[in-house]
C-alpha cells in the first residue's frame, strides 16, 4: 500500500532498525520506546488489522514471536517480562494502520523500565452466569 508507513519501511523506502528479517516477517524497534528494547513485529503482506488474518498468515507472524522475545529479553540482563500488545481498530488504540505487534521487555531496574502499566479490572460488574454467558458466547463462534 502506498501511503503506508510500514509498508515504506518494508520496502527500505524509509529507515528502520530491523531486529529481525524473513521472507514474510519484519521486526523492527518501535520509534517510540515504551521501554528500552520495545519492538514491532509486522506481516510484510499490508494487512490493516488481526481480523484480516488468514490462519496461515497468523502462524507466519505469531510463531516467530517466541524467538524475538527471547532474543529481547536476553539483550539486558534486567529484562525479567515481556508485554505482548495488539491494537486492532482506532477504538482499541491503534494509529498505524498496518497490523503489527508490540513486545514491550520489562525490567527489574525501575530506571529503565518507565511503563508503570496498571490494569484496572471490573469484576463487580459480573456475576458467575455473566462469565458463564460470554464464555459461551465467545465458544460459539470459534471457527471450525
Ligand atoms: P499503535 O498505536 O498500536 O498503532 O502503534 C503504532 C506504533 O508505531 C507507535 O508505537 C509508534 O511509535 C510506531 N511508529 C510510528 N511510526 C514509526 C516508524 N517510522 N518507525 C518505527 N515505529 C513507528
Ligand atoms: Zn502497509
Amino acid at each position: 500500500m502506498t501511503d503506508c508507513i510500514f509498508c515504506k519501511i518494508i520496502q527500505g523506502e524509509i529507515p528502520s532498525y530491523k531486529v529481525y528479517e524473513d521472507e514474510k516477517v519484519l521486526a523492527f524497534l518501535d520509534i517510540s520506546q515504551v521501554t528500552k528494547g520495545h519492538t514491532l513485529v509486522v506481516p510484510k503482506k499490508h494487512v490493516e488489522n488481526i481480523f484480516e488474518y488468514d490462519e496461515a498468515l497468523a502462524a507466519d507472524v505469531f510463531s516467530k514471536i517466541p524467538a524475538i522475545s527471547r532474543a529481547i529479553r536476553a539483550h539486558h540482563p534486567a529484562v525479567k517480562g515481556m508485554n505482548i500488545l495488539n491494537n486492532n481498530g482506532s477504538l482499541a488504540y491503534q494509529s498505524v494502520f498496518h497490523s503489527h505487534v508490540h513486545l514491550i521487555p520489562r525490567y527489574e531496574d525501575e530506571s529503565i523500565d518507565g511503563f508503570g502499566l496498571k490494569w484496572e479490572t471490573h469484576n463487580e460488574h459480573y456475576q458467575p452466569e455473566d462469565y458463564q454467558t460470554i464464555v459461551e458466547t465467545i465458544k460459539e463462534k470459534m471457527e471450525g
